[in-house]
């Protein structure tokens, strides 16, 4: 069952009118708690393609993050994560292997929960309305300073330079050379 775009949005500017919400890089790991969602952080070396996963048990939500990943992708399983809490309501624990995660990223996503929850995600850790003010008029990616803007952008962001373009040609606001994406 898709989800529609506006509940997401609307999900998203509630967690960000929360304390520290409008703080950049959005701080996804303390809005988790203040929702009420534990966020656990655990080495997971054993097993390098789990990027986390989201337990429910009634009242009960936690986010659990593989701790060997990097700080940016961290964020991103957080995200990710708080989307399938906040977008789904069932019992039970849901796994995200690295390879879905990265898949999911890109365009190639098929299964509806986890489009959903990437779409969440790009839009806490980008919210749409700081995109648009950071780049007014788009950003040119063949170009030195469009180059430059999206790895500045990315690190403000808190988040991966291919995140940061896909979100980017998502919102329309990618060129390459004079043509849109
Ligand atoms: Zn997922």
């Amino acid at each position: 069952m898709s989800v529609p775009r506006a509940r997401i949005k609307a999900e998203v500017q509630r967690l960000l009118a929360l304390p520290g919400g409008s703080a950049r890089p959005v701080p996804v790991e303390d809005l988790a708690w203040l929702d009420g969602i534990a966020v656990v952080l655990q080495p997971m070396e054993d097993d390098e393609d789990i990027s986390g996963f989201y337990m429910r048990n009634g009242d009960e939500r936690v986010i659990g993050v593989n701790a060997s990943h990097a700080p940016v992708r961290q964020r991103f399983t957080i995200a990710h994560e708080l989307g399938h809490a906040l977008l789904e309501r069932r019992d039970g624990v849901h796994i995200d292997s690295a390879f879905k995660l990265r898949d999911a990223t890109s365009s190639q996503a098929v299964d509806p929960e986890e489009i959903a929850a990437n779409a969440f995600a790009a839009e806490l850790l980008m919210p749409e309305d700081d995109v648009r003010a950071a780049v007014s008029g788009g950003i040119d990616m063949m170009d030195d300073e469009g180059v430059r803007q999206i790895r500045d952008l990315a690190r403000g962001f808190g988040v991966s330079q291919q995140a940061l373009m896909y979100r980017l040609v998502n919102l329309g606001l990618a060129f390459d050379g004079k043509a849109v994406f």
